[in-house]
């Protein structure tokens, strides 16, 4: 069974400023081994991806990259940088390696332009957004030229989480809730609820957000926002319920969730054709994810479609 990744993070060299306050707090020990892990693409990585039967991954900068990044004029350049540098990566494993574009956000224009240099130059799958930029998130008007190209390009956009601007009340302090244990699941759904509420995908039906982490909790909630969403509703809105944008515009990921009852959870809200492999490395074991991948309560039709066969045919790569 072919197995295509889809959440695999490196670090370029000049991005690690920007990198390091996602990982405070974390034992050093733990910090060593992702670090030394994001900066390899040639040798331990495609090692690990052996042993774990991964054929292939789609490498993303690990967050927040430049979307931290107060000029925009540098974002622009470092992140251009960024993705040359990945190219040269693919390069020398193309049947091993892919890209998903890093984008300089603080300049929408110019971040659907890099969008469509990725794709069209340099072969990437579309691109990878780690969060909110300067507090701007992706349903806001601003954002509308990046949309338009990235539906007319067919490329799927990755949303990857990152922190808020600023924590939330209930959260300051607290050093063991922060980050990817529960602040980012927040951080996320929302951002991409926001997506949902305020007509990106009545704007832009073509396009696709991809969530990891088994949906950042959305599958578990469709009937919720639906049955909300009716209660502020004026009687008679024609417009589609939230389920139903979430359904067609965000296919999702298994990132770091590697456990049977939020898969069959997003199998029976999003359908077999949404949901996609991926291990989140450096951040999880891909040998855990592989062999989850392998062992899966699901039918062999279903998981060859979660492996490999729905990312084949949502980025676009060759079977
Ligand atoms: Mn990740």
């Amino acid at each position: 069974m072919k197995i295509i990744a889809l959440e695999e993070h490196f670090l370029p060299q000049h991005l690690a400023d920007y990198w390091e306050p996602s990982v405070a707090g974390m034992p050093k020990v733990t910090y060593d081994r992702i670090k030394r892990r994001l900066f390899d693409c040639d040798t331990l990585r495609l090692e690990e991806m052996d042993a774990a039967g991964i054929d292939l991954a789609v490498l993303s900068v690990s967050g927040p990259g430049v979307q931290t990044e107060p000029d925009a004029a540098l974002a622009t350049s470092h992140a251009r940088r960024a993705n040359d540098e990945l190219a040269g990566k693919v390069a020398r494993h193309p049947k091993r390696l892919a890209g998903f574009a890093h984008l300089a956000l603080q300049d929408p224009q110019g971040a659907a332009d890099e969008l469509e240099r990725c794709v069209r130059e340099l072969g990437f799958c579309g691109a990878l957004i780690n969060g909110q930029t300067l507090g701007h998130y992706l349903d806001e008007e601003r954002f509308f030229p990046f949309w338009e190209r990235a539906q007319e390009l067919a490329a799927p956009i990755y949303l990857h989480p990152a922190d808020p601007e600023r924590t939330y009340a209930a959260l300051e302090g607290q050093r063991l809730l922060r980050r990817p244990t529960w602040e980012w699941t927040v951080e996320t759904a929302t951002h991409a609820l926001r997506m949902v509420f305020n007509g990106t995908f009545e704007r832009f039906p073509g396009a696709r957000l991809i969530l990891g982490h088994m949906g950042e909790t959305l599958p578990y909630l469709l009937w919720r926002l639906d049955s909300r969403a009716m209660l502020y509703r004026e009687p008679g809105d024609p417009r589609p319920l939230p389920s139903g944008y979430i359904k067609r515009n965000i296919p999702v990921t298994i990132s770091g969730v590697y456990s049977d009852e939020p898969l069959a959870c997003a199998l029976a809200a999003l359908g077999e054709d949404n949901i996609m492999f991926a291990a989140d490395y450096p951040f999880e074991d891909p040998q855990v994810a592989g062999d989850f991948m392998r062992a899966a309560r699901i039918s062999e039709s279903v998981r060859a479609k979660i492996a490999s066969q729905n990312a084949i045919r949502l980025l676009k790569l060759p079977a």
